[in-house]
């Protein structure tokens, strides 16, 4: 308490004195006035407090978003197998009948059935990933690789792989290899007019123990100005006709990825190519650069 008789918050230091003798001869008291201190912290604490409070509220909201995306998504398939069936089926018992126009529109409908199903799929498989619990356990990087090529079919052939056999990841293959997938197709995908694909897939050790798996390309490359953009939901660079596709493939990656506590970067130049990387912890101790490259 103060002179004046109000109260205040203090930090009380109580210090035992001695004479000569060594005898405890009394007490020295310092009495700091720290209401200030106090008001801060105060502050502090109910501005942490708020923080969690929209915090909670934001992932409430986030889930809930989820939610509805997800069934949205479902919801929207039966619809559009409908679209698909009917207008199949008007092509094979009309189709004699519809004339030139005619099956042109039909075709157009069921292209665009055709891209929205892929979207409607991708966009389940982005909000799957979300909610699903993905168990990890250790996966050889080389092995997972190869296995992603050979499913891309004669494209194959334009892939180099430099990795050392026995590196592997924690991870959740079926997610890893979906990650894979998307950024080969896209190192395929997004090449030059007039010059072929050269893809090459890297994995070496890297900082803190992970492993960095690159894939470079030598397409048409991306702005700088760009390179946040791509790995949101919907973001493309380029319209369908030139480059086909749904702008979901980097969001996966991005999600996949980070899910398995990961991250996922690129460096690219315009006109020249790309490599993207993607950081995941080892599955064993790795030493930076003890990676021996192996050609395949
Ligand atoms: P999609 O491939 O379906 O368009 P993505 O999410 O996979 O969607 O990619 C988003 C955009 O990022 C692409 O439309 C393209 O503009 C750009 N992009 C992705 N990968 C590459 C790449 N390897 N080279 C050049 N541009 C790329």
């Amino acid at each position: 308490m103060r002179k004046d008789g109000t109260r205040f918050w203090s930090s009380v230091v109580v210090t035992p004195l001695y004479d000569e003798d060594g005898k405890l001869s009394g007490f020295s008291k310092v009495t700091r006035d720290i209401t200030d201190r106090k008001k801060l912290l105060d502050q502090v604490s109910a501005h942490a407090a708020e923080l969690e409070l929209r915090i909670a509220e934001r992932e409430a909201t986030n889930a809930e978003l989820e939610a509805f995306s997800y069934s949205v998504s479902h919801d929207l398939r039966a619809p559009l197998r409908a679209i698909e069936g009917f207008a199949n089926a008007l092509f094979e018992d009309y189709g004699d009948k519809l004339g030139q126009e005619g099956s042109d529109f039909l075709t157009e409908i069921q292209n665009a059935a055709k891209r929205m199903s892929k979207l409607v799929q991708d966009l389940l498989n982005y909000s799957r990933l979300g909610r699903v619990e993905l168990a990890f356990a250790p996966v050889n990087v080389l092995e997972l690789v190869r296995k992603t090529c050979t499913e891309l079919g004669p494209d194959c052939r334009y892939i180099r792989c430099d990795i050392d056999p026995g590196l592997a990841v924690i991870a959740h293959a079926p997610t890893l290899g979906q990650a894979l997938t998307n950024l080969i197709n896209n190192a395929l995908k997004f090449r030059r007019p007039d010059v072929d694909p050269e893809v090459r897939v890297t994995a070496r050790p890297w900082h803190n123990n992970t492993i960095s798996i690159s894939v470079t390309d030598n397409g048409i490359g991306i702005a700088p100005e760009h390179i946040e953009r791509i790995f949101k939901v919907f973001e493309r660079l380029h319209n369908r006709d030139s480059y086909p596709g749904t702008g979901i493939g980097l969001a996966i990656v991005r999600r996949a990825i980070t899910r398995m506590g990961g991250t996922v970067n690129v460096d690219s130049q315009l006109g020249e190519g790309s490599t993207f990387w993607i950081e995941l912890p080892a599955a064993k101790e790795v030493v930076v650069g003890s990676s021996n490259d192996i050609a395949r």
